[in-house]
């Protein structure tokens, strides 16, 4: 089977944003892949926490995940931190990669310019990156637009230390090729670009349905549609014609299309029918998340798990790794 890894940061439990332009991709994708997915602490510790809600973040989203469909026997669920050989690789590949190439990251430049003093790991995040993704040797990695550069950056890791430290034409680290998820960035319930939880524009994996409602009642429609009367256009309401293709099945898709349209619903109507299906997919993962929540031994039991199958394949390339550069 060949290999993907993918990471996610913990932080917290998920919203639906995360759940449709990665984690529902994640569940379909461990049927089809050996996977590794990986909760990134070492990555979250790059900005001001406190090291209690970082635990329980962390926590949460492993609970989220496995509730998801995130399944242990099918895949390798850990947290980064319990694997040192990421920070040990990163080190390593921190020796071969030409400041140039971080400095030039898009995503270094647009943080570090909001930053009044910028910390060095903030520079060297794609080096451990790349470490993530090459300790497992993984040849595909799923990822949304916004992180295909971080993943070049990863194929030029690969290379450099290819062309110094493998026998020419048998390359050691494979060179990730992304895989784009299918689903699109979800746009934020006030219309932003973005759903994420710093925008307060998300609705939680995990809301019940009349929280939910809460949320989706007021979020942004197309302007046009001043009154019940007012012809509509579902390409001018990308929240909830988005939400209706990632949620609702194609029938009722094309129910919203004719009858936005043609002004037969109102934008409550819609979003009634919305919240149906919303509702439908998401109370199995509510309940499961209540379950692993009321028993926090099996999420213990499931990251211990997947540590130890993740360590052993990591401990297996730092070997080789140290013996090709002259370390062992
Ligand atoms: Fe959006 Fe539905 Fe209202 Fe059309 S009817 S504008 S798709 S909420």
């Amino acid at each position: 089977m060949p290999r993907i890894f993918s990471g996610i940061q913990p932080s917290g439990e998920l919203h639906i944003g995360n759940y449709l332009g990665a984690v529902k991709n994640w569940v379909a994708l461990q049927e089809q892949y050996e996977s590794f997915y990986c909760v990134v602490d070492y990555h979250a510790i790059i900005g001001s926490y406190t090291p209690d809600d970082l635990r329980r973040r962390t926590r949460d989203m492993a609970t989220s995940l496995l509730a998801s469909g995130i399944d242990p026997a099918k895949c390798t669920l850990f947290v980064q931190s319990r694997v040192p050989e990421h920070t040990e690789l990163a080190w390593i590949f921190n020796t071969i990669t030409p400041l140039g190439e971080l400095e030039r990251q898009v995503a270094f430049k647009e943080k570090a310019s909001r930053q009044e003093q910028v910390m060095a790991g903030l520079l060297n995040y794609p080096v451990l990156q790349a470490a993530d993704i090459l300790l497992y040797l993984a040849d595909t990695v799923p990822v949304g637009e916004d992180q295909v550069q971080h993943l070049e950056l990863s194929r030029v890791v690969a290379r450099n230390w290819n062309a110094r430290f493998a026998p020419e034409g048998a390359p050691y680290f494979p060179e990730p090729q992304p895989k784009l998820t299918p689903t699109r960035r979800i746009v934020g319930l006030d219309g932003n670009a973005k759903m994420s939880k710093s925008l307060g524009n998300t609705i939680g994996l995990l809301e019940s349905k009349d929280e939910m409602w809460a949320k989706l009642r007021p979020a942004v429609t197309d302007p046009s549609r001043m009154r019940k009367t007012d012809a509509g256009n579902p390409e001018q309401c990308p929240v909830v014609f988005g939400l209706h293709k990632a949620f609702s099945p194609a029938s009722t898709v094309a129910e919203v299309e004719v009858n936005c349209r043609g002004a037969q619903w109102g934008c409550v109507d819609c979003k009634k029918v919305l919240l149906e299906h919303m509702d439908a997919e998401l109370t199995p993962i509510r309940t499961r998340a209540q379950e692993l929540t009321a028993q926090p031994s099996l999420v213990d039991a499931a990251l211990d798990a997947g540590a130890e199958k993740a360590r052993a394949v990591a401990q297996r390339t730092m070997e080789q790794v140290k013996e090709r550069m002259g370390l062992a």
